[in-house]
């Protein structure tokens, strides 16, 4: 169950609700957000929650019976919007992209993408500063003055910076220079990590974890939820499946589903979700067509040099069909949806 309290709920109030709920046999957790003061009561005994709803301070209760609780569309009808400001959001109805490297190689290379970028309309830019890598030998990112290097050429091109986070000290770090924590797949489920982004007030992505399923995401995303950052985006980047003939299997059908589930933004990875160039710019146009609310994708000015995900990276002609396919595609999607 969850209990929306009331903004200016008085201490006493506080005690006397606590007292009424642990009465009833729940197990309440107490979150604060930058939005909004909630109760997350659990038990199994029933009772009827007008009991509840009456109560001095409560301003709503809700009954959720998923797992996940805060993220759950069951008590929050309203899709959530994310407002990166300047006019900039990651909302329903939209497309939002969110284009760029793997990861940040030089000042170069930054300047070029995000002018190509300017120049299109694109809002946000993605590139990685710590970079999670398979091998200790491959490139492991340029790291924090990668990404100030990175903030200090795209901001003053009015485009929002989302960047991979790796580990609860980055965050700070990143602080001042994203505008997206990124969580990759391999640290979907580090619940310290999740914890901690829970206490920022920036938007946080968190990819879905390669062997996760959309019920752990959802959980992934409760931790955030839960320790106060309501600022959250869920993404779609691909599974790991028995098939060999594509680097990951990008699970179209999590879109709808994760959509009916949470009110959180859903977006979707083509690059990871498939890994093949020439297969990108389709699988994100299907995404849009299957309800996602943004396209993450690698992009490089020559990609065959890029330093990480070359073989799954486009070049800004291919960016370029990407990004007006995206935008066709969403007005279809009202036409037909
Ligand atoms: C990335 O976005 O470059 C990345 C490492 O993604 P994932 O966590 O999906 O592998
Ligand atoms: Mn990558």
């Amino acid at each position: 169950m969850i209990v929306q309290l009331e903004q200016h709920i008085t201490d006493e109030q506080l005690t006397s609700l606590r007292n009424k709920l642990t009465e009833l046999g729940l197990k309440i957790t107490e979150v604060k957000t930058q939005k909004a003061r909630y109760f997350v009561a659990l038990g199994r005994q029933e009772f009827d929650i007008r009991l509840v709803g009456k109560q001095p301070g409560v301003r709503d209760v809700h009954r959720v019976t998923d797992a996940y609780k805060l993220v759950s569309r069951k008590w929050k009808v309203h899709p959530t919007v994310i407002d990166l400001g300047d006019d900039v959001r990651v909302e329903e109805g939209g497309c939002a992209l969110m284009l760029g490297p793997c990861s940040l190689e030089n000042e170069v290379q930054v300047r070029h993408t995000a002018e190509f970028l300017a120049s299109k309309g694109v809002k946000i830019m993605r590139g990685g500063a710590f970079k999670p890598r398979s091998s200790p030998y491959s490139f492991r990112g340029l790291g924090i003055e990668g990404l100030k290097m990175f903030s200090s050429v795209v901001r003053p091109l009015g485009i929002k910076v989302i960047s991979e986070v790796l580990e609860i000290s980055q965050i700070r770090e990143m602080y001042d220079y994203v505008d997206i924590y990124q969580v990759g797949t391999r640290n979907t489920q580090n619940f310290n990590l999740l914890h901690e982004l829970g206490r920022v007030d920036k938007p946080v992505l968190i990819k879905r974890g390669m062997s996760g399923t959309l019920e752990e995401l959802l959980q992934s995303a409760e931790y955030v939820f839960a320790n106060g950052n309501e600022k959250i985006i869920l993404c779609e980047r691909g599974i790991r499946t028995y098939e060999k003939a594509y680097r990951n299997t990008l699970d179209l059908n999590a879109v709808p589903v994760l959509k009916e589930k949470s009110h959180l933004p859903v977006v979707v990875d083509p690059s990871h979700g498939i890994g093949i160039r020439r297969h990108v710019t389709p699988l994100a146009l299907a995404a849009v067509m299957a309800g996602a609310d943004g396209i993450l994708a690698e992009i490089h000015e020559a990609p065959e040099c890029a330093l990480s995900d070359a073989d799954q990276t486009l070049n800004f002609d291919e960016a370029t069909s990407l990004i007006e396919g995206c935008v066709r595609t969403l007005q279809l999607r009202q036409e037909l949806l």
